[in-house]
C-alpha cells in the first residue's frame, strides 16, 4: 500500500470526541479548506474585486478542478466540468441522453435510486410530453429490463440506502447492445471506490463533491460527457457561461467546445476554493488502496455489529464486492437508535422508514475508531437506552 492514511487523516479537522461515520453525507472540513476560503474572500474577492475572473482564475476552476476529480472517477481529461447541484446535473445529462436517441421514449431506473434523481426525470418527462415515460424496476431486475425500449439507463451506481453496488461495466455494456445510452450518478462513488467511466464507455456521468470528496456543505456538483459526445450533447440548460463565447453576448445559443456547454451560470468560487483544498489532499491517494482500506473498514464494522447486536438486520450487501463504502442495517426503531448513538459521539444517519446508516471514509477513519463504535453500539442495544424520549423526537434533516 502506498498510500499514507496516517497522513490523510492528519490534513482534516475532526471533532474531539467525535467517531464521524457520515462522510458519505457530508464530509469533514479538511484543515486547508478554512484557510482557503479565507485566502479567497480576503485577498481575491477583496483585493481583486471583479478582476478575480481573470487574475485569480476564478472562471476556470470549474474545468481544472474537473479534471482532478476525473482522475478519481476514470474520466479523460476534459470530460469533467463543475457547477450547480447534483439534482440540476442529473436533469441536464437525462436531457441530453434523450436527445441522443429521438426514436425512443422511455428511461429505465430502479426503485432504490435516489427520490431527486426520480424526480428529476418525472418533472422532465413531464416538459417532454410526446409519450416520454420513467420506467422503474427493483435493482435486481434492471439487467432483465433493458430492452429495446429504453433511450436512458439512469442508475446511481451505489444504492444510498443500502450500499448495493451496481455492475456499471456490464449494464454499461447491455445498454449499449440494446442501443440505449447511460446516465451513472455517482453520488455513492466519487472518492467512495474506482471508478473508470472511460474504461466501461460510460457515456454521462454526475456525482456531487460534498458527500466523500469532502468540498463542504452546499459544494457544487460535477457532470462527464464522454468525449465521442460531448461536441454532440446539447445542453438543456443553456445557460450563458456554456455559451461558444459567453462574452460575445450574442443573442443566439451556441453550445460551447466539449463538456463546457454544461455549465450554465456564475461558478460558486467560494465553494471551488474549499473543494480545491480538498482535492489536494486526493493528490497523494491511490484509489486501489483507498478500496482495500474501506472493505477493511467496514467488513470490521459489519462484522462486530453482526455479532454484538443480533436485533440489528443487515441491510447491504454481506460481499464486499456487491458494497459501496457504506453499511446499513434495519431496525424499527432506527431513529431513535441513532439519536441515541449520535448523543455518545458516533455519528451515522438515519434513512426512512428504518435505515442507519455508516459511512467508511479510509482518508480520516481508522481501525480503532470502527471497533469502539461498534462497542458503543452495542452497548446502546444491549441497555436499551435509544428508549429515551429524547431520541424520539424528529428533527428536519435526519
Ligand atoms: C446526495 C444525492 C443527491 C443530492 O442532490 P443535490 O441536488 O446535491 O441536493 C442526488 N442524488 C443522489 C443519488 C444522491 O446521493
Amino acid at each position: 500500500m502506498t498510500t499514507d492514511f496516517t497522513a490523510t487523516r492528519a490534513q482534516f479537522h475532526l471533532p474531539e470526541g467525535v467517531i464521524y461515520l457520515d462522510g458519505n453525507s457530508l464530509g469533514p472540513l479538511p484543515r486547508a479548506a478554512a484557510a482557503r476560503v479565507a485566502r479567497t474572500v480576503t485577498a481575491e474577492w477583496g483585493e481583486m474585486l471583479i478582476r478575480g475572473w481573470n487574475a485569480a482564475g476564478w472562471m476556470d476552476q470549474p474545468r481544472r478542478l474537473g479534471d482532478r476529480i476525473g482522475r478519481l472517477i476514470g474520466a479523460e481529461p476534459g470530460s469533467v466540468v463543475l457547477g450547480d447541484t447534483l439534482s440540476i446535473k442529473v436533469y441536464q445529462a437525462l436531457a441530453s441522453a434523450l436527445e441522443m436517441v429521438p426514436e425512443r421514449r422511455v428511461i429505465l431506473s430502479d426503485t432504490g435510486n435516489f427520490p431527486s434523481d426520480l424526480y428529476m426525470a418525472d418533472g422532465l418527462v413531464r416538459t417532454l410530453g410526446q409519450g416520454y415515460a420513467l420506467r422503474t424496476v427493483a435493482p435486481e431486475e434492471i439487467a432483465a429490463a433493458i430492452d429495446e425500449s429504453v433511450a436512458v439507463l439512469m442508475l446511481t451506481e451505489v444504492d444510498y440506502r443500502t450500499g448495493r453496488k451496481h455492475d456499471m461495466a456490464d449494464l454499461t455494456a447491455r445498454a449499449h447492445a440494446a442501443g440505449a445510452i447511460t446516465v451513472w450518478d455517482l453520488a455513492h462513488s466519487a472518492g467512495a471506490l474506482p471508478v473508470d467511466l472511460a474504461g466501461c464507455r460510460a457515456d454521462f456521468a454526475v456525482g456531487c463533491t460534498y458527500k466523500y470528496l469532502n468540498s463542504g456543505p452546499g459544494g457544487p456538483a460535477f457532470i462527464y460527457v464522454a468525449p465521442r459526445h460531448a461536441a454532440r450533447a446539447r445542453p438543456a440548460l443553456s445557460g450563458w457561461l456554456g455559451h461558444e463565447a459567453p462574452f460575445a453576448f450574442d443573442m443566439d445559443y451556441r453550445p460551447g467546445a466539449g463538456v463546457e456547454r454544461m455549465r450554465v451560470g456564475t461558478p460558486p468560487v467560494l465553494q471551488l476554493a474549499a473543494l480545491e483544498a480538498s482535492l489536494e489532499i486526493w493528490d497523494g491517494v491511490d484509489m486501489a488502496d483507498l478500496r482495500a482500506r474501506s472493505l477493511e473498514l467496514s467488513e470490521a464494522f459489519l462484522s462486530g455489529v453482526e455479532a454484538a447486536c443480533p436485533d440489528l438486520l443487515l441491510a447491504s450487501p454481506r460481499a464486499g464486492a456487491e458494497r459501496g463504502s457504506q453499511v446499513s442495517f434495519r431496525h424499527p426503531q432506527g431513529y431513535a437508535i441513532m439519536q441515541a448513538l449520535i448523543a455518545e459521539g458516533v455519528i451515522g444517519d438515519f434513512r426512512a422508514p428504518d435505515i442507519l446508516r455508516f459511512g467508511f471514509t479510509p482518508l480520516y477513519t481508522t481501525m480503532e475508531e470502527v471497533r469502539a463504535a461498534v462497542g458503543i453500539l452495542a452497548r446502546i442495544m444491549a441497555t436499551g437506552s435509544w428508549d429515551r424520549p429524547e431520541f424520539h423526537r424528529r428533527a428536519a434533516v435526519t
